[in-house]
């Protein structure tokens, strides 16, 4: 099952050969389910069970166009991003290989849709492809092995990041400010159910920059994989249904490269995994001055 947001309407995805095809839940459902894609949730396995059984033909189908597609989850409570889970990845950033999950947020109102524009703030402004997963049933306290029964789905993100506030310096580093510019936390086009996927443990990632391959990777390759990520996280904390967890980017990021190479207005990055999809963003210069250095004022 593909879930998308078409027109900020929930919609299942049942595009077949190369013709995009959507079905409106709300109305497919005589609106046991409503139109909000956050919804849905909350209501997993009524909602899981629903769409298995909807027989094709049955609902009313309509054609869409890629860029019409919104965030397929818009709204989460939460969402955990983990840093430094490839190894080549932890070498080119010149860090050693960490003990334990290195965990930080991109704060939710960041989220935006699989296509469109994102203002660059000033600063060096980064990419980083990512699996994304989506919880489905509430997690607390969860073992690896019971772990993957409580994703919803899976889903293309990028974990964009503005590198000279991310790393501080001189000022103290902000890792979930720096990521979580305005536009910096896009997702999409669809969430695929793990059944979609031949082995949802280890899928193909690419990432493109104006048409040249910078990333490359597979979800494998992971040092710590999604059922023990859910381990991790929900030990500390239950992880709701609807929430986000950005996995970790492969090696390739603009940071690491010599010389380093950042995103520049009418740059065109294009993120993809194998059997979710694609996602396409230009970058813009901002409509306003955009700057983290508020500086504290002495107190006398
Ligand atoms: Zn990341």
């Amino acid at each position: 099952m593909r879930i998308i947001n078409l027109r900020n309407r929930l919609a299942l995805d049942v595009s077949k050969n190369g013709h995009s095809i959507a079905v409106d839940v709300a109305k497919a459902s005589g609106g046991r389910f409503g139109p909000d894609p956050q919804s849905v949730y909350a209501v997993w396995d009524e909602f899981a069970d629903w769409a298995a059984a909807l027989a094709p033909g049955e609902a009313v189908g309509e054609p869409f166009d890629a860029t019409e597609l919104g965030a397929p989850v818009p709204r989460p409570a939460q969402v955990f991003a983990i840093g430094l889970n490839y190894r080549e990845h932890a070498l080119e950033a010149g860090a050693g290989l960490p003990e334990r999950p290195m965990v930080f947020t991109k704060f939710p109102a960041a989220i935006t849709g699989p296509a469109g524009t994102v203002e660059l703030p000033a600063g060096d402004n980064d990419w980083e492809i990512e699996l994304v997963a989506v919880i489905g049933r509430r997690a607390d306290r969860v073992p690896p092995e019971q772990a993957w029964s409580h994703i919803a789905g899976l889903t293309v993100g990028q974990d964009l990041s503005e590198r000279r506030s991310q790393v501080g310096g001189p000022a103290p580093a902000q890792y979930s400010l720096a990521k979580s510019f305005r536009g910096f936390a896009p997702i999409g086009p669809a969430v695929v159910t793990p059944d979609e996927f031949t082995d949802p443990g280890d899928l193909a990632l690419t990432c493109t920059l104006n048409g040249e391959t910078v990333q490359e990777g597979r979800t494998g390759d992971m040092i710590l994989g999604l059922a023990e990520l859910v381990a991790h996280l929900s030990a500390v904390l239950p992880l709701l249904p609807g929430d986000l967890i950005f996995t970790g980017t492969p090696p390739g990021i603009g940071a690491a490269r010599t010389p380093p190479r950042f995103l520049r207005a009418g740059d065109v990055l294009v993120s993809s995994i194998d059997g979710i999809g694609r996602m396409r963003h230009e970058f813009t210069d901002p409509t306003r001055d955009v700057t983290t250095d508020v500086a504290i004022k002495e107190h006398h």
